[in-house]
């Protein structure tokens, strides 16, 4: 298998240890981006050579809040993985735009969100990582909850400007998350996503019908056709966060095969 496909660590069988998770990656010739799920077992691991990202959960942490003390404990989560990362030799590290608490109006969200990033930017002046900052799904297709009622970055225009700011922050442009934002925002997203030249890099592949971000198996010929466009412009890495099950990750790789012509 080409190793651009990637198999992400809790999204291969339910209750996968990481070992498995990384003898199963490997045995399909895959690489493997680490969940926070696996945290734990991942810091206590020796060896990195098939890991190429971590991703921790983003209501761990929180880019847009104006507590300060969540702010800086948030920050210092994410510090502490980038020298891990790091010093690991594993490449990416996922972060997110957004956070819990997320009690600001989106205004003063957006503003925080581009300060943490300036921040993490000078962070990361001298290191040897890349940061992937990821599209996020309408907050309107989750049920009422203690979620804002907008995430920044749920529309792809917003990231732009967080992008610019680092030549080591690139996009992982999330599949699932964007056929949501289709749904509510239309073809100006499908536009959008046909600017980001060297940007974009990473996708995360799973499937829905626009209305529940439910983590299904690619199979949607929209969903195909929007690949063949991402492959087309941009040939990039390729993970899999389909909800657990070795017959969805098999279905998804025979589709993502022919997409990417191997
Ligand atoms: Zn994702």
């Amino acid at each position: 298998m080409e190793n651009r496909i990637i198999f992400c660590s809790d999204h291969i069988t339910k209750e996968i240890t990481l070992k498995e998770a990384l003898k199963y990656s490997q045995s399909k010739g895959a690489l493997l981006e680490v969940h926070s799920a696996h945290f734990k077992e991942l810091l206590a691991q020796k060896d990195f050579k098939s890991i190429i990202c971590i991703h921790p959960h983003w209501r761990n942490y929180s880019l847009s809040t104006d507590n300060d003390t969540f702010m800086i404990k948030s920050l210092n989560y994410l510090y502490n993985l980038i020298n891990f990362i790091e010093s690991n030799g594993i490449k990416y590290i996922i972060i997110h735009p957004e956070g819990m608490p997320a009690n600001l109006a989106r205004e003063s969200r957006y503003i925080n969100v581009l300060k943490s990033y300036e921040k993490i930017s000078k962070y990361i002046k001298n290191k040897d990582v890349r940061i992937l900052i990821e599209n996020m799904p309408p907050a309107r297709v989750y049920p009422p909850s203690v979620l804002p009622n907008y995430f920044i970055g749920e529309q792809l225009d917003e990231l732009f400007p967080i992008l610019k700011i680092d030549s080591k922050f690139n996009f992982i442009f999330d599949l699932g998350h964007f056929i949501c934002g289709l749904n509510v925002y239309g073809n100006r997203e499908l536009k959008s996503l046909k600017t980001f030249g060297k940007k974009l890099i990473y996708v995360h592949v799973h499937d829905n019908n626009g209305k529940i971000n439910n983590h299904e198996p690619l199979k949607r010929k929209k969903s195909i056709d929007i690949l063949k466009i991402i492959e087309k412009l941009y040939h990039p890495l390729y993970s899999l966060e389909i909800a657990p099950s070795f017959e969805n990750i098999d279905k998804t790789i025979r589709n993502l095969k022919k997409i990417m012509n191997i």
